[in-house]
């Protein structure tokens, strides 16, 4: 297709991500599926955010997909930040985040502008823009909640929301079953999110999230039928609104190593990397990938205390650091852990930024500690492996219950707080023994362990095959274009009839 021509049958749809890591990567991703599907895309983001996909939107511009990103200035100097900072996961302190969202918030009226003038088919959202519910209804088009998790911690969520089982507890520590779901889930006051559990300052927004998917066409989900079945019905029935899985959207787009690598980050990859060199010496499935996400950088206690956990377990591992301001005092102890490590070929660091998607794929890896951050679930399980959860903020414990309780490839490491870690104190919220004793089961060789990586497998293949022609995502995703399509020649049919 020629995609300098308009075509008035094609379906026109922008994509507004939420500039953090975990929202707007599998945004991009699936943009890019919507434009390999014959859909034109408009991608709208700011320069600096532009710049971790813009690579991969080049790519399949040339390759015939009609993609393209339209660029905001982001107001760096009016909220007081460096040129370039404008990306949650750039926040190295609680005030620092405060601006970078302040600004996001100044764009809106810049966005509006810029839906009147493309005059989209659709708008496909981040949830944390609750407020282009309005505009869809001004343009009178349909809006898509794009939720970047999970449909079971959707649906958990809502029911503690509505039923609200925390709230005459005495003890924040006190068990109570979430009223509503299939399973018999567990959890206690402390792994809620601190906005439901204390209704604080960001209550109102999360409760407009709610209200705005609410009055939205339909939800959108990077996740997939064979997956999470039974909360993607749920989530209909309690919602009452369409939803669509067509996930999971990373491994659909990104086939090749060069995708992978680049995927989600301005530089790239050097030729030959040590962790590569590392990894491709070691053993199959003997390699602890351990990860906390694009965002959470820990307390040195804490950072000491999985330093000694991993040692101890004797397993080799990669591990993955961000750096928080402050952090200066704790130097010296990394350095010489990172040193002895090396020497005894043990461990490997890589700081601030792994290419997730090529470490998790290689056959040394043979299990994960997680965040339980979605997308990384997603990728590990895509790739075949257990997860050690380790939730730390938002929807994560919803997460690692799907994972030990529901799907049972997880082992809990055993955090008993929500938390975000700006707010997090200086303490290590898990000992080394208890990391110690996660890591050796996971990697070892007993039944139960076995087990759990036959369970990952098979949820490997599903995850390959629902992304395949004919498969439940990729039904998904045509019959959602398809509509989507009759909707626009509706509104055109409308339109003329009025106009004669
Ligand atoms: N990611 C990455 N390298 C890193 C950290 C994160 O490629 O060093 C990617 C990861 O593969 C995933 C996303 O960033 O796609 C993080 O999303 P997730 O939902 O796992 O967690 P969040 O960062 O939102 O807490």
């Amino acid at each position: 297709m020629d995609q300098s021509q308009p075509n008035q049958y094609q379906l026109n749809v922008i994509f507004l991500p939420y500039p953090t890591p975990g929202h707007m990567i599998p945004m991009i991703d699936t943009a890019r599926l919507f434009a390999k599907h014959g859909a034109s895309v408009t991608i709208i983001t700011t320069h600096a955010n532009a710049l971790t996909f813009q690579k991969a939107i080049d790519s399949d511009f040339s390759s015939g997909h009609p993609i393209r990103t339209q660029v905001l200035q982001f107001p760096a100097a009016q909220v007081g930040l460096h040129d370039g900072v404008e990306n949650i996961k750039d926040g190295t302190s609680p005030e620092m985040l405060g601006k970078i969202s302040c600004g996001i918030m100044m764009l809106q009226d810049q966005i509006e502008l810029l839906f009147q003038d493309l005059q989209p088919d659709c708008i496909v959202t981040d949830m944390f823009h609750p407020w282009t519910v309005e505009s869809a209804a001004k343009l009178g088009i349909p809006r898509l909640h794009f939720y970047s998790s999970s449909c079971f911690s959707n649906c958990a969520c809502q029911l503690i929301r509505k039923y609200r089982p925390h709230e005459s507890f005495v003890s924040d520590t006190q068990k109570f079953i979430i009223p509503g779901l299939p399973e018999s889930i567990e959890m206690t006051p402390l792994h809620l999110e601190e906005w439901i559990r204390t209704k604080n300052y960001a209550t109102p927004y999360f409760e407009a999230i709610f209200e705005s998917e609410k009055r939205s066409y339909g939800t959108l989900y990077n996740s997939f039928h064979e997956l999470e079945s039974d909360y993607e019905q749920l989530s209909k029935s309690t919602m009452g609104i369409k939803c669509w899985s067509v996930g999971p959207v990373s491994a659909w787009v990104n086939k090749d190593d060069e995708k992978k690598s680049i995927r989600g980050h301005t530089e790239d990859l050097a030729k030959e990397p040590e962790w590569l060199n590392w990894l491709n010496s070691k053993q199959n499935e003997s390699v602890l990938y351990v990860s906390f996400g694009s965002l959470t950088r820990l307390p040195h206690a804490q950072i000491v205390e999985i330093a000694h956990g991993l040692e101890i377990s004797g397993h080799n591992f990669i591990w993955v650091i961000r750096k928080k301001d402050g952090d200066e005092n704790g130097e010296s102890f990394l350095q010489d852990f990172e040193q002895r490590m090396k020497e005894i070929n043990k461990g490997c660091i890589i700081w601030n930024w792994a290419p997730q998607l090529l470490i998790l794929d290689h056959p040394a890896i043979g299990g994960i500690v997680t965040h339980c951050g979605w997308n990384s679930i997603l990728e590990s399980l895509s790739a075949g492996l257990p997860m050690i959860t380790w939730p730390m903020f938002a929807e994560q414990f919803y997460n690692e219950k799907l994972l030990t309780d529901v799907l049972k490839i997880g082992v809990p490491v055993g955090v008993k707080e929500n938390k975000f870690w700006a707010i997090i104190d200086e303490e290590a919220m898990v000992r080394r023994e208890e990391i110690m004793k996660a890591v050796v089961f996971l990697m070892g060789s007993g039944q139960e362990s076995r087990e759990m990586r036959m369970r990952a497998k098979k949820l490997a293949d599903a995850a390959k095959r629902t992304i395949e022609e004919g498969g439940h995502s990729y039904n998904n995703l045509i019959q959602l274009i398809d509509e989507l399509k009759s909707l626009k020649i509706s509104r055109a049919l409308e339109k003329s009839i009025l106009d004669n």
